[in-house]
């Protein structure tokens, strides 16, 4: 069962609650490239991403948030540390949230100024705990990076903005560590009702980083942990959103999207598959529509063993069989198999 966890607002993205898990990204461009930033945040919205986050770095990268938005429209989170001036020109250039964490900004005044700003205009603050860059005086008091001493970090900063009465927020915990980022998560699940934004932070590049983001975030995802979700991959940022979705799609949290049945091969497959299936995979990972589709090697055992699959195509020699739903529906020359089965693809998904 999903943890209870309040709401809060991210521009038009509601986080928490009974909404839906919200899939979110981060830009690799410089935010001050105002159009390099504009068309990679479209190639996010293109790929599902709800809400983009960039980094600010300087005053320039404030003020290009305005433009930034001008040009696009998913909701857009700056991403700030330590200089409480920074946040307070991205609130005033059009930010929809910060990530900022408020022990960090220095004296209260500053703070105060911050909070102030984000509560006139209903902005809600991520509080950022990473396990790589823990503050010295938690360290010490733990003697080591572990749950305990993030989730003691960000309960500090929570206590911080509570102090003000402010309390939309947004946690993060994120470790490189799996193990550590279960624990903490659910450490701190027990301890507050606050959305959770759940990552594995620098997971590594694209392979090793899908799957550490699979196991951390799929195991805390099926014990009703998170209510906004980054893998965050050293590559293309539109990788992030597609896993996103693959993860929420395989836990039954969204529907988006084709999902790809394709059998290990083995001694009885009379086709050359593997280029097959990577194919069909290109040609349908763009789709939003929900539908699964199956490659099999043998015609045999192919249409019953993906009897689960909406439509699929199973190899005979020298010739495939197209199905449905279990069922033979036509048989075509190997030649053609790719676009045949893409045929149907496009018959089903423009109907749904
Ligand atoms: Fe082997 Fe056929 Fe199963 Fe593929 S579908 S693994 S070729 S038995």
């Amino acid at each position: 069962m999903r943890c209870k966890t309040r709401t809060v607002k991210i521009g038009s993205c509601l986080i928490g609650g009974d909404n839906p898990v919200v899939v979110q990204s981060m830009c690799s461009t410089d935010t001050r490239d105002v159009d390099a930033t504009i068309a990679q945040i479209k190639e996010l919205e293109a790929a599902g991403c709800q809400i983009a986050r960039v980094a600010i770095v300087d005053s320039e990268a404030a003020q290009a948030i305005g433009k930034i938005k001008a040009g696009t429209t998913i909701p857009l989170v700056a991403d700030i540390h330590f200089d409480y001036k920074l946040a307070l020109q991205s609130l005033s250039a059009g930010a929809d949230a910060l990530r900022i964490n408020p022990g960090n900004i220095g004296d209260r005044k500053r703070v105060q100024a911050v909070v102030s700003a984000c509560r006139e205009k209903n902005i809600p603050i991520r509080i950022g705990v990473n396990s790589g860059s823990l503050d010295k005086q938690m360290l010490q008091r733990y003697g080591a990076v572990c749950a305990e001493a993030m989730v003691e970090s960000a309960m500090e900063n929570i206590k911080i903005l509570e102090d003000m009465d402010f309390r939309e927020i947004k946690i993060s915990l994120k470790a490189s560590s799996v193990k550590l980022t279960l624990e903490a998560y659910r450490l701190m699940a027990s301890r507050v009702d606050y959305p959770l934004h759940i990552g594995i932070t620098e997971a590594g590049t694209k392979d090793r980083a899908l799957i550490k983001s699979a196991l951390g975030l799929g195991m805390l995802l099926n014990e009703g942990i998170g209510d906004t979700i980054r893998v965050s991959l050293t590559g293309n940022p539109v990788d992030e959103v597609w896993a996103a979705y693959e993860i929420l799609r395989n836990l039954g949290l969204s529907e988006r999207g084709v999902e790809l049945i394709s059998c290990p091969t083995c001694g009885r497959c009379e086709i050359d598959l593997i280029p097959l299936a990577e194919a069909v995979d290109q040609a349908v990972r763009h789709m939003e529509q929900p539908l699964k589709v199956a490659v099999m090697g043998c015609v045999v055992n192919g249409p019953g063993e993906a009897r689960e699959a909406d439509v699929g195509i199973a190899g005979g020699r020298g010739f495939g069989l197209l199905f449905r739903s279990g069922e033979i529906i036509k048989k075509v020359p190997a030649a053609d198999m790719f676009s045949e089965l893409l045929q149907e693809i496009n018959k089903l998904t423009n109907n749904k």
